[in-house]
């Protein structure tokens, strides 16, 4: 009988027994079966309380980058991430910021935007019937989260929008959240849908989506640092990032990378500490192409003394209640190695981190050629693919790197030779 992904009920079953369906859809062997099963420091019923459809959990490395001097304080930064060299680069670009005293931050503080749709307005006062009833709509509001009112937070304000779209005009009211220590897409997402009916009620119009804005640009978080030219290896180098930061203002093409560089280190931590990294993803790209043109999220520039300059100023959205950050113990821990108080100082952190990415890529491009080092960590990753033992691993990279030829082929080729 031809294999079917069609298994009614299978949210139902036990982990063991969804596990055993998808080893019989994939063939999965004995071996395959037990690591699958095997628990690391999330055990399965965490994790089947986690998500739906659970059959395992797949552990990723947790790294620590060191060096970070931050607002004066001294922070050691656990990273989850599968790319080898970005925990390397952060430490290495975070003690080059110590040269002038570290990185500086500041931040707007928690606030998230929550979009109520409205449509079929026939009423041409709609907005500002909303507005006059902005008082109404917080109370309506506040009362979903007695808790988050408690620490000062709650719903604040009340903006509303007209819009065009393609399916003929919106309008689209914004309710204005203080989500102090969470990251509040659910807390914003219940109030949303609270004072929807409301909203309804007097504009006669129909509300349709009810949701949390993942372009959280009240929730910016700036990070600021000025490296010694001595540090980055004098003021050619300058020059070069600066020109490197040029070009990605310049160009959206090279500004995705630029960013993307800044996101290893942002995404890293985050998947440390169990955040909503897509959330922050998604708040990254849609600021950067705010202003209608997609933009780097830093800039670095010379000052006077010949120095680097660099800034970073992106939203972020992160909670150290809710989510996922009290249910996964690893990420517990990794708060705790932070010694993070308040989701505004880990966004503050956050911001940091990814401005040292930043720094490290732009340097490793402007001054050494990135692809020296990471030819070296290529050719790691393809020895140990073809099964080199850690004996013989970095004989094989050496190697490799000296004869150029830094492929599968050959690196299955000195593996069989180390090991006849
Ligand atoms: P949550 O609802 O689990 O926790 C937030 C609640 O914790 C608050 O509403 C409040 O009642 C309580 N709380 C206790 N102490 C608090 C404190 N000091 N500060 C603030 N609140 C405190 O989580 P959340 O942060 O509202 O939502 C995050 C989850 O929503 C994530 O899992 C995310 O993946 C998910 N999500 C995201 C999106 C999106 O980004 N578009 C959409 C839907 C859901």
């Amino acid at each position: 009988m031809a294999k079917s992904s069609r298994i009614p009920g299978f949210y139902k079953l036990p982990v063991e027994e969804r596990l055993k369906k998808v080893a019989e859809f994939a063939n999965l062997t004995e071996e395959e079966i037990e690591l699958l099963k095997k628990e690391g420091n999330l055990n399965l019923e965490i994790a089947d309380r986690m998500i739906e459809n659970v059959i395992g959990t797949m552990a990723y490395p947790f790294g620590i980058a060191t060096n970070f001097l931050i607002n004066g304080k001294e922070y050691l930064i656990p990273m989850v991430i599968e790319e080898p060299s970005v925990v390397a680069a952060a430490s290495n670009a975070a003690k080059m910021t110590r040269s002038k005293g570290g990185i500086h931050t500041s931040s707007t503080g928690p606030i998230m935007i929550g979009q109520i749709q409205l449509v079929d307005v026939k009423d041409p006062y709609a907005q500002k019937r909303i507005l006059e009833e902005k008082e109404e709509i917080i109370k309506i509001a506040n009362e979903q989260d007695p808790v988050l009112v408690k620490f000062g937070g709650g719903a604040k304000d009340v903006e509303v929008r007209v819009i065009d779209s393609p399916k003929g005009p919106m309008v689209i009211t914004h309710l204005i959240v203080d989500v102090r220590d969470a990251m509040g897409a659910n807390a914003v997402n219940t109030m949303c849908e609270a004072v929807a009916p409301f909203i309804e009620g007097i504009t006669g119009g129909r509300v349709y989506l009810r949701i949390i804005s993942n372009l959280a640009d009240k929730r910016l978080v700036r990070a600021r640092t000025v490296v010694d030219k001595e540090a980055v290896g004098g003021e050619e180098v300058v020059d070069g990032i600066v020109s490197a930061w040029a070009f990605a203002a310049a160009d959206p093409y090279r500004a995705a990378t630029h960013n993307k560089g800044i996101l290893n280190g942002v995404i890293a931590v985050a998947l440390a500490t169990g955040q909503d990294h897509r959330a922050i993803e998604a708040g990254a790209h849609a600021y950067a192409a705010k202003t209608g043109k997609y933009m780097p999220l830093t800039t670095w520039e010379k000052n006077e003394d010949g120095d680097l300059v660099g800034t970073l100023e992106m939203p972020m959205a992160v909670g150290i209640v809710g989510g996922a950050t009290k249910v996964h113990p690893v990420a517990r821990i990794a708060l705790k190695i932070l010694g993070v108080k308040t989701a505004t100082e880990l966004a503050e952190i956050m911001g940091a981190v990814g401005l040292a990415q930043n720094l490290a890529a732009l340097r490793a491009l402007a001054a050494e050629g990135i692809q020296y080092g990471h030819m070296r960590l290529h050719a790691r990753n393809l020895a140990m693919m073809a099964g080199a033992t850690p004996e013989i691993v970095d004989k094989i990279v050496e190697i490799m790197v000296r004869e150029r030829k830094i492929r599968y082929d050959r690196a299955e080729e000195l593996v069989k030779q180390f090991l006849k």
